[in-house]
């Protein structure tokens, strides 16, 4: 998702309180970030920002950090944040193959991915956010009990992600194929920009949460 004719943004991000500059110098640290103990949870390709921002203002004692490639977009959530601004939650303009670089070791407690690009070319697998590459350095900033929750309208994507599982040592807790009608697993969820879209067209989410194999 890249918008087009968004004068200045690049500007804006760095003016912006929301957003936090060189987060490489943060790694370790991101309590102190929000001055609290709370559990830090991130979300790698946040888009506009919807679902971050009612996670955290639903989740008062839960931190937040949003990540987002390109300043474009991420503008959205600083919108959003100016119109409702949340302590618990901020963002960070990046990619997120540097999160090892963000993070310590077990600093995050949980990681979500939504509707992640499906880079469909088969030289592109490992760009793709679910792909055994990035798993790995999921892996690492994850704390041992942290989980990670994906979800998508993209069959062969989810497909691709489910036979990602094993070799990258982590395994599932719990699988849908219709997230809308599957009562336990659609408790509490939040919509995404793309989830409203396309489950607005009929197309059913796939969703998974994931952790860690312990002896990996
Ligand atoms: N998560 C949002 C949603 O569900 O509505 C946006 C989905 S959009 C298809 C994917 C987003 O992930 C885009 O905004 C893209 O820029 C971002 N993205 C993809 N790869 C990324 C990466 N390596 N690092 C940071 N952001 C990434």
């Amino acid at each position: 998702m890249r918008l087009r004719n968004v004068t200045g943004s690049d500007e804006k991000i760095a003016a912006s309180k929301y957003v936090i500059k060189e987060p490489e110098t943060k790694k370790g640290r991101w309590s102190g970030v929000f001055g609290n103990a709370d559990p830090v949870h991130i979300e790698v390709g946040m888009g506009k920002g919807q679902f971050i921002h009612g996670m955290a203002k639903e989740n008062p004692h839960i931190n937040y950090i949003g990540i987002e490639r390109y300043s474009t977009v991420l503008l959205r959530a600083i919108q959003k944040m100016e119109t409702e601004e949340l302590p618990n939650l901020c963002f960070l303009c990046e990619d997120a193959r540097n999160v090892t670089e963000i993070f310590a070791e077990n600093e995050i407690d949980r990681i979500y991915l939504n509707f992640s690009d499906p880079w469909p070319k088969d030289r592109h697998a490992k760009r793709r956010l679910p792909s055994r590459q990035f798993l790995d350095r999921f892996g690492r900033i994850l704390k041992e009990n942290g989980e990670l929750e994906f979800k998508t309208d993209n069959k062969a994507l989810f497909a691709f992600a489910l036979e990602e599982l094993e070799p990258a040592g982590w395994e599932t807790d719990a699988v849908t194929f219709d997230l809308h009608k599957d009562e336990e697993m659609v408790k509490g969820n939040i919509m995404t920009e793309y989830e409203e879209k396309f489950s607005s067209m009929g197309n059913p989410i796939y969703k998974y949460i994931i952790h860690k194999k312990k002896d990996v």
